[in-house]
């Protein structure tokens, strides 16, 4: 299906915000075919699917506009990647051809199997289908039926207060700490806006069951749960590991720091999947972006012949939302550990909504004159983070 005629054929897996920037930036040369396999015809704003759940957003967004002329757009899912052969083989279509291939299929939404009745009856909502899904089952409950989120990272936080400032009786189940990324004194803000819209905390406990309409804690207490989130952390798609290629314990490629396979110099990789030297980048958009970019550059680096850089990715920290009317901005150094300094209210929230636009507004830029989007760089990352022993990680 790729071009046969151009020199260079590139194939790109995974059409969210890192895929969709590499396959806009590699049309800084027009001498190469580029081809985005994306499941779904529509890109995925996976940063608003707490508005999906809550009924202030569908999330979704053209494709058009989005990706620059030229890129072929196939809608199927890779589910094999050839390396011997170099084709991906995908689900609906004949196999693609490539001379580079860039990785880039993000994260899942994961419930654990080891908490009987999770799979079944609790609902995750990293995915767009898993968010319609729970969408649904929102609206037939009954307004003051009890909402459980069982997690309190950035992603648990989000959801349980879009869904509390509409009324909805929420629990927020921490399972230790609530927000751990976040700075102290965020944390002592995110529990005040918490407490103002009623959300029950329950930090410390741990959810060991899940059933259709309660919750069981580690010391045997049960409580009513009409509908259970399941936001502990997100999963990561095992194509990589499937097709043979090593990864890190979560499933993330393996890469060195020009976010190359350890195991393949035509394969890159790029956002929430990539695992830089065993030292992943905190999964966000805010990082699939730049890695994104510095994925495609990579690759134009090795068409040209040229030595590929090494990635430098600074982060700022994080601007999250609590409900519609309210945010955060927690301030963090450039290795993404946070500092002590955080912004909450009112005046947060149109800051949170510019944060959204301007990823989609960075993609269209990109897409119109590729070479164009800018990011934050100059990051380093904290060693520790190599042996990070958690199966599944929140953002
Ligand atoms: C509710 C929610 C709120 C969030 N809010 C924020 C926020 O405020 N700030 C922030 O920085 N981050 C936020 N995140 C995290 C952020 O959405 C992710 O880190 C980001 O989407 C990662 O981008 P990506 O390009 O790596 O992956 P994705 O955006 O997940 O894109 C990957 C794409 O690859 C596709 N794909 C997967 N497997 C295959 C396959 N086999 N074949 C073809 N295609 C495939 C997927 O369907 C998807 O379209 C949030 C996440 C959630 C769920």
């Amino acid at each position: 299906m790729t071009d046969r005629n151009l020199p260079t054929k590139i194939v790109v897996i995974g059409g969210g915000y890192a895929g969709t920037m590499a396959a806009n930036r590699l049309r800084l040369r027009d001498d190469v075919g580029i081809t985005l396999v994306n499941p779904r015809p529509k890109f995925v704003e996976r940063i608003r699917l707490h508005q999906l759940v809550a009924g202030t957003h569908d999330a979704t967004v053209d494709y058009g506009g989005l990706l620059g002329d030229d890129i072929n757009l196939v809608v199927d899912t890779a589910t094999r990647i050839d390396t011997a052969n170099r084709t991906v083989e995908l689900a609906t279509h004949p196999a693609l051809d490539y001379d580079y291939l860039i990785y880039a299929v993000g994260s899942t939404g994961a419930v654990p199997a080891s908490v009987p009745g999770a799979a079944e009856f609790a609902y995750p909502i990293a995915e767009l289908e898993q968010a319609q899904r729970l969408r649904t089952a929102i609206d037939d409950l009954h307004p003051d039926a009890p909402v459980t989120v069982v997690g309190a990272g950035l992603t648990g936080i989000e959801a349980a207060t879009e869904l509390a400032e509409q009324g909805r009786s929420v629990t927020l189940v921490g399972g230790g700490q609530l927000a751990p990324y976040l700075s102290e004194r965020g944390r002592r803000s995110v529990a005040k806006a918490l407490r103002k819209l009623g959300i029950e905390v329950l930090e410390a406990a741990v959810v060991t069951e899940v059933r259709p309409s309660a919750v069981v804690f580690a010391d045997g207490s049960v409580r009513d749960s009409a509908v259970t989130m399941w936001v502990a952390g997100f999963g990561v798609p095992d194509l990589a590991f499937a097709s043979g290629l090593r990864t890190d314990t979560v499933g993330r490629l393996l890469t060195d720091e020009t976010l190359t396979s350890v195991d393949d110099q035509r394969i890159v990789a790029a956002g929430d999947c990539a695992s830089p030297s065993g030292v992943p980048l905190r999964m966000s958009c805010q990082m699939a972006g730049p890695l994104g970019m510095r994925a495609a550059d990579t690759v134009l680096s090795r068409v040209a012949g040229t030595p590929p850089a090494v990635i430098d990715q600074a982060s700022f920290g994080a601007c999250i939302s609590l409900g519609r009317r309210s945010g955060i901005v927690q301030l963090a150094h450039k290795d993404d550990r946070t500092v002590n300094l955080s912004f909450t209210g009112r005046f947060v929230a149109p800051i949170k909504e510019a944060v959204c636009k301007s990823t989609l507004w960075s993609l269209r830029r990109e897409a119109r004159k590729p070479g164009s989007a800018f990011w934050l760089k100059g990051g380093s990352r904290p060693e520790q983070r190599a042996f990070d022993p958690v199966a599944v990680v929140d953002r």
